[in-house]
């Protein structure tokens, strides 16, 4: 099922739901089955997998180094049949523009389309860890806007090279990502905001939000949202603090605001399982007051650990 229909179907009820990361490449998957597991008595009805931007990796040969692209964490469409299948639960790949060909998007959306997967995110990447500007590939698209619009395409039998117009067509529900405390190449909030509207007139569905930590930076963004008339659901991304580094690393990756009462929290802590623990008690604060905004939808970054977030959902679901 759609997540639009999902969320149409809860009546104003929350939602819980998370995001998973899959795992390095020479892993199995029963890892990630260990921490899906004691997240489905929450009933989420739909699991998001990320994709990995491509890396390089340089290879030894005869004392001269070759440099490879690699994928270090592949496997998201594969992850996402064999969760739906194993939970039956519906899933959502992340859908990159950075590294894929157009092509390969048709291709890997086909694989979608064979596999009952009506939802995808469509997101630009990041940039790769060596480049510090997002460069498309050649025959790839540059923003998110390009895979939103060849994902409405093909829900209309346009493919890349041909038109096949059939009543089984795919018919994907396409979520895209939103940021409450920008984009950190937008150049300002609005210019992102407007961004964000061409993507939701492109056939976006819905809006996945980048983590923050102080719940009037997203009451702020969906109001402004809606006065530029985005009128789709901006489901809150929340990510629980889970160690001190976060304090920096966070701020620096993602360019968002850690709260100073949060921050003096996370200091006074002695050890990282107390920060675990703040981070835990900070997301149940912050999730039981989007709840009861009425928030259509709360999404969990899990990074592939599942017992922080299996305390928040206990103390909110
Ligand atoms: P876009 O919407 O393309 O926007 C990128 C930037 O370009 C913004 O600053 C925007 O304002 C600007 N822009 C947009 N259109 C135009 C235009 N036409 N002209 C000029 N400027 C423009 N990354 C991964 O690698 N894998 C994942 O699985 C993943 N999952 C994510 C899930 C969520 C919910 C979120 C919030 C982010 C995720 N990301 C993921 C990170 C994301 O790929 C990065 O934040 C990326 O830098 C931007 O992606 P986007 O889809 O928002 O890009």
């Amino acid at each position: 099922m759609k997540v639009i229909d999902h969320i149409k179907n809860a009546e104003g009820k929350t939602l819980f739901s998370f995001e998973i990361i899959p795992p390095v490449k020479g892993k199995n998957i029963q890892e990630l089955y260990d921490n899906i597991d004691p997240l489905m008595e929450f009933k989420p009805p739909f699991i998001d997998v990320t994709t990995s931007r491509e890396e390089y990796v340089y290879i030894d040969r005869d004392g001269l180094l070759d440099k490879k692209l690699t994928r270090m964490r592949p496997g998201t469409v594969g992850i996402c049949a064999s969760i739906k299948h194993k939970y039956d639960v519906d899933t959502v790949p992340h859908v990159l523009c950075g590294g894929f060909t157009r092509e390969e998007t048709e291709y890997l959306l086909v694989d979608c389309h064979y596999l009952g997967i009506q939802n995808v995110m469509a997101l630009r990447g990041d940039a790769m860890k060596e480049e510090k500007y997002f460069n498309p590939i050649q025959g790839g698209h540059t923003y998110a806007i390009g895979l939103v619009k060849q994902i409405q395409n093909l829900n209309r039998g346009k493919y890349l090279h041909e038109v096949i117009e059939t009543d089984e067509c795919a018919d994907f529900c396409i979520g895209v990502a939103g940021y409450p405390e920008k984009h950190l190449e937008a150049p300002s909030l609005q210019s992102d905001l407007k961004r964000l509207k061409e993507k939701v007139d492109a056939g976006a569905d819905y809006v996945v939000t980048q983590m923050f930590f102080d719940n009037q930076k997203y009451f702020q963004f969906v109001e402004a949202a809606k006065a530029m008339g985005i009128n789709v659901p901006i489901i809150p991304g929340i990510k629980p603090i889970a160690i001190k580094r976060h304090l920096q690393l966070l701020p620096q990756v993602f360019r968002i605001d850690i709260p100073q009462e949060l921050i003096e929290a996370v200091d006074d802590c002695k050890n990282n399982a107390a920060v675990r623990q703040i981070g835990i008690e900070w997301a149940i604060q912050q999730s039981n007051e989007l709840k009861a905004a009425g928030v259509p939808v709360l999404h969990y970054y899990s990074m592939g650990k599942s017992d922080n977030i299996k305390a928040i959902a206990k103390g909110v679901f």
